[in-house]
């Protein structure tokens, strides 16, 4: 015989309070990176990373509203373009609890590879992550050059921010996804970092940046373009949701007892 005893504590999580049966999870924002007139990377064969991330975003909609059965909104169904601002906010309206933004890497150096995932930091983890978040800020000129002005309008965001639980929470749900990524694809391990995204500092929940791989490498863009590789990808995104869950309950005091006879 089994029996489930299910303590609440309010004392640290106040707003997570449910029954066993209850995921804390109910709405998941995913955000396909870049689209319309902003292409993102692209790959030496002509992959658009504003293609890839919302193939497999859609793929991973599927997925966890199968396991996990919450609501999952996509910051975009098609191909059009889309502030930073804007997907961060259209989290917040909807009260997400986790917000996960899908992106593929790139670099001049052809031989580039591997899996990234981050979470929102003030300082960037190294040179790289710096490079990266620019990128993805849309902070690189076409001269290369990179403007740093963007940042200095959000420090005051970031530095409330990283204060918050559901920032400390981002770094358990980046490593948990990065682990599951690098275990069902067998992708390099470039770690998991941090730097300052825009798309991710006025997110008031748990919230990551995966770089699922590098799409200027020519061996990385065909593996990235084939659906059997992008479902892989979902599923692990997946996996590492679940593996987070299962934390988020664990910290709230869901214990499970068995009788042992
Ligand atoms: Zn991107």
């Amino acid at each position: 015989m089994t029996y489930f005893l299910v303590v609440c504590a309010s004392v640290f999580l106040p707003s997570w309070c449910w029954s066993f049966d209850e995921s804390p999870i109910k709405v998941i924002v995913i955000d396909p990176g870049h689209g319309g007139e902003d292409t993102g990377a692209i790959g030496p064969s002509g992959l658009e990373e504003k293609d890839l991330t919302l193939a497999i975003a859609k793929r991973l909609a599927r997925i966890l509203k199968d396991r996990l059965d919450c609501r999952v909104l996509l910051t975009r169904s098609k191909d059009v373009y889309i502030s930073l601002e804007e997907r961060t906010a259209f989290a917040n309206k909807n009260r997400a609890d986790l917000f996960i933004s899908i992106h593929a890497n790139a670099a001049r150096r052809k031989g580039a590879r591997g899996v990234e995932t981050y979470f929102l930091s003030f300082e960037a983890s190294d040179d790289e992550a710096r490079m990266v978040a620019a990128f993805e800020n849309n902070m690189v000129g076409i001269d290369g050059r990179v403007s740093d002005g963007k940042i200095d309008d959000i420090k005051a965001i970031l530095w409330d921010l990283v204060q918050t639980e559901a920032h400390h929470q981002s770094a358990s749900l980046a490593e948990s996804i990065h682990t599951s990524i690098l275990r069902v694809t067998g992708g390099e391990n470039r770690g998991v970092k941090q730097a300052p995204f825009i798309v991710l500092a006025g997110a008031t929940m748990p919230s990551v940046l995966v770089e699922v791989g590098f799409i200027t490498n020519p061996i990385e863009e065909k593996r990235l373009s084939r659906r059997s590789f992008q479902k892989k990808i979902a599923e692990a995104i997946s996996d590492g949701v679940l593996r987070f869950e299962r934390r988020l309950k664990e910290r709230a005091g869901y214990v499970e007892l068995r009788e042992g006879r």
